[in-house]
């Protein structure tokens, strides 16, 4: 048997805790499913500085834990360390399964978030967690005084490199291209930096060490050479992923697997939201994902409001 209610939110991020408030602001009696802890991809953001009304900028944890409380102080219930393994449709009913037990809604919001690309070069898999990460706010104090690698040249990668400057050596940034993806005020810091060296029209192609990572080999992109650099840790910015595989065919997709949604940010079927960064976007910021938890709370509010007996 699952439990019922009127609105099911997945993931506890930016987005979904947003729909939440709004949710519960309007009176619609609403579960939140986060299948570990609440905040999503912020929470491992050294620090915020583009999201309104923080001009001295916010630690994203912080930022988060704030988010946390006001959906609290509006009774939003969060179910932590539920993970949604399938979302099926049924004569306008969604049942939500998920490793904590079954629950149906007639109205849901996808905010699941995405997920890092891996590279899949020879050594990431295998040196996972002995100097391969994809947090550098989680794993930066391992790499005090040594040298790193940041793959990628988008926000994420620079970002976190002016992070990791703080603690480490030296960052060599490793990009594909010759110019980087990055809002422009982080590349001038960056470009600023002494602690980081940019290696141009590199691909990595192996990360190699005896039970840890000791150097990283590159391929030039344009001349096909290839140089070791030494280095104890990877960290992998090379974008994200939507998480979208348990909702089946309830969805369209783009080529990368983000959902796509109509103006009111509903789906294919009805009743069913995405908002945050796993719906198809040009711009993935915890700005953009407030707009569309809110946006789409109310957009659900009114569509069950339409099929109300
Ligand atoms: P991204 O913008 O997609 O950048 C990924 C980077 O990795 C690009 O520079 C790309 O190179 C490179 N890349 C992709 N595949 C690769 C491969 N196989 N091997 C080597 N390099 C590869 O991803 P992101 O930086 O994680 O950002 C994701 C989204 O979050 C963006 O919309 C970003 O603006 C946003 N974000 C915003 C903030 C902020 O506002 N403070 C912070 C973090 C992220 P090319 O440039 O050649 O494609």
């Amino acid at each position: 048997m699952s439990e019922l209610h009127d609105a099911i939110i997945i993931g506890a991020g930016p987005a979904g805790l947003t729909a939440g408030i709004y949710l519960m602001r309007a009176g619609i009696e609403t579960l939140l499913l986060e299948k570990a802890l609440s905040g999503g991809m912020p929470v491992n953001t050294e620090r915020v500085e583009n999201y309104p009304g923080f001009p001295e900028g916010i630690s994203g944890r912080e930022l988060m834990d704030r988010f946390a409380a006001h959906a609290k102080a509006f009774g939003l219930p969060v179910k932590e360390f539920s993970e949604v393994s399938a979302v099926e449709y049924n004569e306008r009913m969604f049942t939500v399964k998920t490793t904590e037990g079954e629950f149906s809604a007639a109205g849901v919001i996808i905010a699941a978030g995405t997920e890092p690309v891996k590279m899949g070069i020879p050594g990431e898999d295998e040196l996972l967690g002995r100097g391969i990460s994809y947090c550098a706010t989680c794993d930066g104090m391992f790499f005090r005084n040594l040298d790193v690698a940041v793959i990628g040249g988008g926000d994420s990668a620079i970002e976190e490199g002016l992070s990791l400057a703080h603690i480490v050596r030296k960052v060599y940034v490793v990009h594909r291209r010759d110019a980087l993806r990055a809002q422009k005020i982080v590349q001038d810091r960056a470009f600023r930096n002494e602690k980081m060296e940019f290696l141009w029209n590199k691909r990595p192609v192996e990360i190699g060490g005896k039970g840890q990572v000791e150097y990283i080999m590159l391929e030039d992109t344009k001349t096909g050479e290839h140089t070791r650099v030494d280095v104890s840790g990877v960290f992998v910015y090379v974008g994200y992923r939507a998480k979208t595989g348990f909702l089946g065919d309830l969805v369209e997709r783009d080529g990368s697997g983000f959902i796509v949604t109509d103006e009111n940010l509903e789906a294919k079927t009805k009743g069913l939201y995405a908002a945050g960064d796993v719906r198809k976007k040009t711009l993935r910021q915890i700005s953009t994902a407030v707009g569309d938890g809110a946006l789409a709370a109310v957009n659900l509010e009114r569509y069950l409001l339409e099929i109300k007996p």
